[in-house]
């Protein structure tokens, strides 16, 4: 099809199909457009069948028609020539044409007619006609590319994946792509009308952003602008959206396009990156990382609130032992089963973190003292003290946990979290499955016991300590072999205190040693005066700690002590206990033989409560064996005990051990002591625990009413 403009027409070839059957009119016809400049090309049809075949051709400009034909007329011409090409200007001409029909035939699509007689005007009407049919064809031409653009247009915003949409100033929408409505649960057709601010998290960035969009002065068509918001489904779905809006004016109608991106899978896959940075896997719990930006926010809490946090640093003892005999998985099922264990044991405020391996870390925020913490570390350590069943056995682990405080051991965090880690070195070191804390007064056990040690601290100055004597008797002849020390607290206020009530805690501080110390000088020269006041070769038998035991400068510190009170070396007994040695026995076998060496006695403290092995005792240069008073209780009904005993006894003696029993009580027990063979007794039976002046005047009695007449190790002590 082509189209021209009016100088077009002057200069190309127009073409003209004539449906003529007269060739005289067909002269007449040329013969006007020749006076028109027009240059015609031509072909006369005068039938049906030409006609059809010349529109086959489809290379006419215009048809002009004459009315009336033999078997033909220009009705039914024109009605062919509009089916062919309805743009096709097609013009009447006729000698004789009434009204009717040249405006029948005007209405069926004829452009125009024109007379015989006044043939003159054909050229022009054909000028005028073959232009406006151009200007026809190429607003149909314009019309089908706007077709073609508005098909290619809809195709791709309504295959575009993001929503989109127009909305009018007051933020109504006027059009909806159908990924819009998709994304927020409306039907493609429901969406027009509605308000784009009640489809969106409203707040008060939102509500600036469409002023801003929408303000005066913003230009025809502003420069994009972003919001990142939240959009809110139909059915109350709440997703990020990432939304871009351009104001574009339509004749001075402001509107704005706007995309609305729904983000939420990069929202989720940021989450995951972020979990996976943040978490540990196999527990699920926050890594060290989190870990260490938690505690920094519950510092800064803290310190606004006056409130203490506590970190506690949880390691599993052997843990590596599972790994390597159960394999891998069988550790992580370990591992899991200890995280659910440690959240049952501490706050759902409280943090708990995996730091790597069989390392935990947990965080207490706002806790009112330190006994919270211990509290904590005290169910922990029970609770994963519990048996694991694994592969169908039961499998026993331990943890040791390190504890820091806030504020009282730093007030940072990385401090904090060093501090909890040195405290759980200091446990292992105890022999694990217990708990230390960073600073050591709180590792009493509450807050009486830190009033209790600066009370020990004093009483070390002010020297309220005192020495009972409790007398050792051989069990045969009754006759007194020696004494056994025994620490007294005695406090001004609060009167006299077993060594069950402080020994602990001056364990724990440490405070054990300056005492220890005290109650050797002092139990020596006691024992010293005794023997110079005629008990030849009593023996003074004196407990030491595991702290003492564990002093470099335990040996000289005792030799030094010797020296000092003139005492001599076997008339001093050291007590020791079974844990004591069993913790290091290669050290405590090197540190007790030094102690022989210096010609010292050694004794086995509350035997059978611990080890109990007499084979190890086999190792230690040890002299004497002091069968626990749990054992001696019940004696004899007790058969068990009796059965224990005697075999103590025999085995003792095998060893060529002395035999003590401790806590004799009754009549029976000694009758039993005495049928098994044990060489010496101490108990409340012969005498409780008494002072030094006491005791003085216990041994001048028993010297009297026992051995007066016999030369006894007491015999001289009147004298
Ligand atoms: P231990 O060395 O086994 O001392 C024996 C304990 O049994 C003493 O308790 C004594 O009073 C008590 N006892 C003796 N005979 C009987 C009896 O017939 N019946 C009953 N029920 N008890 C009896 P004590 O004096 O309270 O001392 C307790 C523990 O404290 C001692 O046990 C010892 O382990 C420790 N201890 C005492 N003095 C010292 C000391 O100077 N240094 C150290 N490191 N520990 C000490
Ligand atoms: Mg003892
Ligand atoms: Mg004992």
């Amino acid at each position: 099809m082509r189209s021209m403009d009016l100088p077009q027409i002057m200069r190309s070839v127009t073409r003209l199909l004539l449906v003529e059957d007269s060739e005289d009119d067909e002269a007449l016809v040329l013969a006007a457009l020749r006076r028109s400049e027009l240059s015609i090309e031509h072909r006369r049809v005068w039938n049906r069948a030409m006609l059809a075949a010349a529109l086959e051709e489809k290379c006419w400009d215009v048809v002009i028609s004459d009315h009336n034909m033999p078997q033909f007329d220009s009705m039914e011409a024109l009605k062919m020539v509009k089916a062919s090409d309805p743009d096709m200007p097609f013009i009447l001409v006729s000698g004789a044409i009434g009204e009717e029909t040249a405006v029948a035939a005007m209405r069926s699509g004829a452009q125009d007619f024109v007379m015989k007689h006044s043939l003159g005007r054909l050229g022009p009407v054909l000028v005028r006609e073959i232009g406006e049919a151009g200007i026809r064809r190429s607003a149909q031409l314009a019309t089908q590319h706007l077709r073609v653009n508005e098909a290619l247009l809809n195709s791709i915003v309504n295959t575009a994946a993001d929503g989109i949409a127009v909305i009018n100033a007051s933020g109504s929408i006027e059009f909806a792509n159908d990924a819009l409505a998709r994304m927020l649960g409306y039907g493609s057709q429901e969406m027009a009308g509605v308000d784009i601010s009640q489809l969106l998290h409203q707040n008060a960035a939102t509500a600036s952003f469409w002023q801003d969009l929408f303000s005066a002065g913003s230009g025809s068509t502003g420069k994009p602008a972003d919001l990142q918001t939240h959009a809110r489904s139909r059915d109350g779905n709440v997703m990020p959206v990432e939304i871009r809006a351009s104001r574009m004016d339509a004749r001075g109608n402001p509107k704005a396009t706007v995309v609305v991106r729904d983000v939420s899978e990069r929202a989720h896959s940021e989450e995951r990156m972020w979990r996976l940075a943040h978490f540990d896997e196999l527990s699920g719990l926050p890594n060290r990382l989190l870990f260490r930006q938690l505690l920094e926010q519950a510092l800064r809490d803290a310190s606004r609130s006056n409130k203490p946090v506590a970190v506690l640093f949880i390691d599993l003892d052997r843990f590596k032992r599972i790994n390597d005999t159960l394999g891998h998985d069988a550790g992580d099922d370990v591992l899991r089963e200890v995280t659910a264990r440690l959240r049952s044991c501490l706050r759902d405020s409280d943090i708990i973190s995996r730091f790597g391996g069989d390392e935990f870390v947990a965080l207490m925020r706002d806790i009112d003292d330190a006994d919270a913490a211990r509290s904590a570390a005290k169910r922990v350590l029970a609770e994963v003290a519990e048996p694991y069943s694994l592969q169908g056995e039961d499998y026993h682990l331990s943890a040791s946990i390190g504890i820091s405080t806030f504020p009282g051991d730093s007030i940072d965090a990385d401090a904090l979290l060093r501090n909890a880690e040195l405290a759980l070195y200091r446990a292992k070191d105890q022999g694990k499955n217990n708990f230390q804390f960073h600073s050591p007064q709180m590792n009493a056990r509450s807050f009486e016991h830190v009033v209790l040690e600066r009370l020990l601290r004093r009483a070390v100055e002010l020297d309220e300590f005192l020495i009972h004597y409790q007398p050792q008797v051989d069990v045969t002849t009754g006759r007194v072999v020696g004494a056994e020390a025994l620490l007294r607290w005695n406090h001004p206020g609060m009167g006299m205190m077993q060594p069950g009530k402080f020994i602990p805690l001056a364990e724990e501080t440490g405070l054990i040693v300056p005492i220890g110390r005290i109650v050797l000088m002092r139990a020596c020269a006691q024992a010293k005066a005794w023997q110079d006041a005629g008990a030849k070769g009593l023996r003074i038998s004196v407990n030491l700690s595991p702290r003492q035991f564990a002093l470099t400068e335990l040996v000289a510190d005792i030799r030094n002590i010797l020296e000092d009170t003139g005492l001599a070396p076997d008339s001093l007994e050291l007590e020791i206990t079974e844990s004591m040695v069993m913790e290091n026995p290669e050290h405590a076998a090197s540190i007790l033989q030094e102690l022989r060496d210096l010609g010292l006695m050694l004794a086995i403290d509350d035997f059978g409560t611990g080890y109990s092995s007499l084979g190890y005792l086999k190792r230690f240069p040890v002299n004497t064996l002091k069968v626990d008073r749990s054992f001696i209780k019940d004696l004899p009904e007790d058969p068990d005990d009796a059965a224990i005993t005697h075999a103590v006894i025999a085995m003792g003696h095998s060893l060529r051990l002395i035999v003590v029993a401790e806590g004799v009580e009754t009549i029976e027990q000694v009758e039993f002591l005495r049928l098994h063979g044990c060489d010496l007794m101490q108990g409340y039976l012969i005498s409780k625990p008494m002072p030094a002046a006491d005791m003085t005047r216990y041994l001048e009695l028993r010297d009297m009413l026992t051995s007066r007449s016999r030369a006894g190790v007491t015999g001289d002590l009147l004298r």
